[in-house]
């Protein structure tokens, strides 16, 4: 699909040096359909050579361009100069006995973000990342411990679906596609816009990777201007972050309610339910011993969402420890007792399945556990106590101790 609004180049992915990058050629795995056809109206090309392009990108995953035999020998040639397909390297590969797999990708500027793929007997979802860190600061997220580092480009966002899909080809099952995409990796999405939509409509585009919008889920901590727009520009599933049916806990535990508080957020989502699909919004709630999770508060989630009950889906997500966390999962039997509580007063509630139970860590965990390895490398490497190999470098067992 191709909308007016987006039919013009990003400057992000044009201008390569603002994420880091070093290679001042477009990266076409970035662009829209609308943006793509614009830049190869630039070259003096017709437009379904766009066509042409997106398809032996994205449903092929080819990246070479000499591989285009489609397109003309000159086309190629410019193509060569002016353009690349560049993707994200692969530093983590987990494997999960269920099929769950981990990944954790290097981005350019020695970056990395976290992205899973989850097979089920129907479908296979993909949870991706769309900024290097977050702002937030939401008191039981490991990224955010993090802090903010910068946006991902749209080719970044969708070099993790090529990737994914590229993988899963050709180590898995032959053929196997991606069908559902979740926005809930490292990030809040809607602070990254203008990227995450453009890459949101590449991954609805039919010459691309055709998901319907029913497939294609933003999850937001609560950016309220932002819903709003993303209502009007591209109405996608879409996920809340709540975990508290108060302000006074939200404001503790996501702390971006303090600027936009549950009654502003609530009518959003209101807002919201009117254009998604199917008209339901998912609640994402976290269940935090103690915290979150009494019958009382199961209560007030009553109260806030049964007006709103025939548009609600709540889904209750066993918290995933990490260290230096002060919370502590509820229990199964607790996260089931809440669940009835909701689903006797009528509310369309499911625990979130446990998947790679051998994997499991929290988002962002991995990717920490990265910069420290590197940040104690570079202390090593400094104290001299490291050899390295061909730019490998091993840490001296006597001197660490096992890895
Ligand atoms: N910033 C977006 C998307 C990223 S997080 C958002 O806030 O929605 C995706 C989901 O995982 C969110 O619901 C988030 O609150 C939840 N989450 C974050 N840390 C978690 C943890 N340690 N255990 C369980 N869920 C967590």
């Amino acid at each position: 699909m191709t909308t007016e609004a987006s039919a013009t180049l990003p400057e992000l992915d044009r201008i390569a040096p603002a994420d880091g990058q070093t290679s001042t050629r477009v990266n076409l795995l970035g662009l829209t359909l609308g943006q793509m056809k614009a830049w190869f109206a630039e070259l003096g090309e017709k437009p379904f050579r766009a066509v042409q392009t997106m398809k032996w990108l994205h449903q092929r995953r080819v990246s070479d361009f000499d591989q285009m035999t489609d397109l003309a020998k000159s086309l190629r040639e410019k193509l060569k100069t002016l353009a690349e397909v560049r993707l994200p390297t692969v530093l983590i590969d987990q494997h999960s006995a269920d099929g769950t797999r981990k990944f954790v990708l290097q981005l350019d500027g020695g970056n990395s973000v976290e992205m899973v793929y989850i097979p089920e007997d129907d479908r296979a979802t993909l949870c991706v990342s769309s900024q290097v860190g977050c702002s937030l600061a939401c008191t039981f997220c490991s990224t955010a411990r993090q802090g903010f580092n910068r946006n991902l480009s749209t080719a970044e966002i969708i070099g993790q679906l090529f990737l994914a899909e590229r993988l899963i080809d050709r180590e898995v099952v032959p053929g196997r596609k991606v069908t559902n995409v979740v926005f809930m990796g490292m990030g809040e999405p809607l602070l990254n816009f203008e990227n995450v939509v453009d890459a949101a409509e590449i991954m609805m585009e039919d010459n691309a990777y055709g998901l319907s919008k029913r497939r294609v889920t933003i999850s937001t901590s609560g950016i309220v201007p932002a819903m709003d727009r993303l209502a009007e520009r591209l109405p996608v599933a879409f996920a809340v972050s709540l975990h508290a049916p108060t302000d006074a806990l939200r404001d503790v535990l996501v702390p971006i309610n303090r600027k936009y508080p549950l009654v502003e957020l609530m009518a959003a989502c209101d807002r919201y339910a009117q254009v998604v699909p199917h008209g339901a919004i998912t609640y994402e709630y976290v269940m935090l011993a103690g915290v979150n999770d009494t019958d009382a508060q199961a209560d007030a989630l009553i109260e806030l969402l049964a007006p709103r009950a025939s548009q609600a889906k709540v889904n209750l997500i066993p918290f995933n420890p990490f260290p230096q966390s002060d919370y502590k999962r509820s229990s199964r039997n607790r996260i089931e007792h809440f669940r009835q509580q909701l689903k006797a007063a009528g509310i369309n509630t499911i625990p979130r399945k446990t998947r790679g139970d051998d994997i499991d860590a929290a988002c962002g965990q991995l990717v920490g556990e990265v910069q420290d390895r590197a940040r104690r490398q570079q202390r090593l490497e400094r104290m001299g106590l490291v050899e390295v190999n061909q730019g490998v470098s091993t840490i001296r067992e006597s001197e660490e101790g096992p890895e």
